[in-house]
């Protein structure tokens, strides 16, 4: 919603007319797009129309609706299918398996670990709840995702290698880990991005919350790091109502992550013994059966999805003053949302007349080193963060 507040700060912009001009323009060329005249037009809207009812149906004439039942077994099936990866554990939600893929991944208390500011606040928080301290780190202004070049002339002035550990010369902390975000579902640049972290002994783990279905130089995001998460949110490109996913290349750390998800129960008829902390993570059935019925569904989003960006690359590509964001050339992204760079000074404005329009257009998350409980975290340099955070704008993938 916006506030009295927004408003006045929005009147008091002095906007020129032909920016003015230029605001109008963009509004009418997203309706344009995405051929949709007149009403609400949201950022992302969930479709029900393949095998949902039949499965989630299916859950509540069996009664198996919660812990057991065998959605949950088939629905990871069908995201080793879609993914590639050897394992992929459900879990309740995109924050929870990050939470748990920075406890695989070893981080310890104490430790720092490398995440770029601009991303979705829970990748942050994951490293919070493992009692570690986020560093944040530039995103590249061609993908959105973490810039390889910036984080090497960053860890090169600022940190020294001891034995196997980098540690943070200002801080004296070890650096254990770099979090990968594929932002709006396009690829980071991982080839580069995992040579660093090779150069500077840095586990890798990916956010792909965002990038089912999104394609790195033809294997699938979420394979390259230690440990990833999927996120299966109402507003993700596929969803679960809520849920997430782990996924890993690694057999033992793929049965720790369902066991330590699981309440780390050892399996017995009668007994309740558990060997470990346990965490009450895991996906819930009837999720788990309406999650499989969107799956079946992926090609088709991803197709309607890839045709909507370019519908809008289409009709932004001959207007001074605003770029739609495209795929790196290495992705084959899944175009979750759509995104316009702006020139300087007019995204407030374009926001407002989007929302008077009912477009409901967002600008990007606030960089996380703005917000209170992160402002005196350890960072570099974020003088693309700050300028994404200026310049673009999110508007409405339309529906699945
Ligand atoms: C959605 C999202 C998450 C978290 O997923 P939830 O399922 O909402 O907990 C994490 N990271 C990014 C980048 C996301 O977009």
């Amino acid at each position: 919603m916006q506030t009295e507040r927004d408003k006045s700060v929005i009147q008091s912009k002095s906007i020129s007319n032909d920016d003015l001009e230029l605001i109008k323009l963009i509004s009418e060329k997203i309706r344009i797009a995405c051929n949709i005249a007149s009403g609400e037009l949201q950022l992302h809207e969930p479709s029900f129309e393949g095998n949902e009812w039949k499965y989630v149906k299916d859950c509540l004439d069996s009664g198996w609706v919660s812990s057991v039942g065998k959605y949950v077994d088939a629905f990871e099936a069908k995201l080793c299918e879609i993914t590639g990866s050897k394992r992929a554990i459900a879990v309740s939600n995109g924050t929870s398996a990050l939470h748990i893929a920075l406890r695989l991944a070893g981080v310890l208390p104490g430790e720092e670990v490398l995440v770029p500011s601009i991303t979705f606040v829970a990748t942050a928080n994951a490293i919070s709840y493992v009692q570690a301290i986020p560093h944040f780190v530039d995103s590249s202004v061609s993908n959105l995702g973490v810039c390889p070049l910036k984080l090497k002339a960053w860890l090169k002035c600022s940190t020294k290698v001891e034995g196997d550990s980098l540690i943070n010369t200002a801080t004296g902390r070890r650096i254990s880990a770099l979090i990968v975000v594929h932002v709006l579902g396009h690829s980071a640049d991982l080839d580069a991005i995992q040579e660093v972290c090779e150069e500077f002994h840095l586990k890798m783990i990916e956010d792909a919350a965002e990038a089912l279905g999104t394609f790195y130089k033809g294997r699938h995001v979420g394979n390259d790091g230690i440990l990833s998460c999927l996120s299966f949110n109402g507003n993700k490109t596929v969803t679960t109502g809520g849920g997430g996913a782990i996924l890993t290349n690694d057999e033992t750390i793929g049965d720790l992550a369902k066991h330590i998800t699981t309440t780390a129960k050892i399996p017995h008829s009668w007994n309740f013994f558990h060997d470990q902390l346990g965490f009450n993570y895991r996906m819930p059935n009837i999720n788990a059966a309406l999650g499989l019925a969107q799956l079946e569904k992926l090609p088709e989003f991803l197709s309607r999805k890839r045709k909507l960006a370019e519908a809008y690359e289409k009709v932004f590509s001959n207007i001074e003053g605003v770029q739609f964001f495209k795929a790196p050339v290495y992705s084959n992204s899944n175009h979750w949302l759509n995104a316009l760079l702006l020139k300087e000074g007019i995204l407030e404005a374009l926001l407002d007349c989007t929302y008077q329009q009912q477009i409901f257009a967002r600008p990007l998350w606030t960089p996380m080193h703005k917000l209170p409980m992160y402002v005196n975290c350890p960072k570099q340099k974020l003088d693309n963060a700050e300028w994404l955070f200026k310049t673009l704008l999110l508007f409405p993938a339309a529906q699945n």
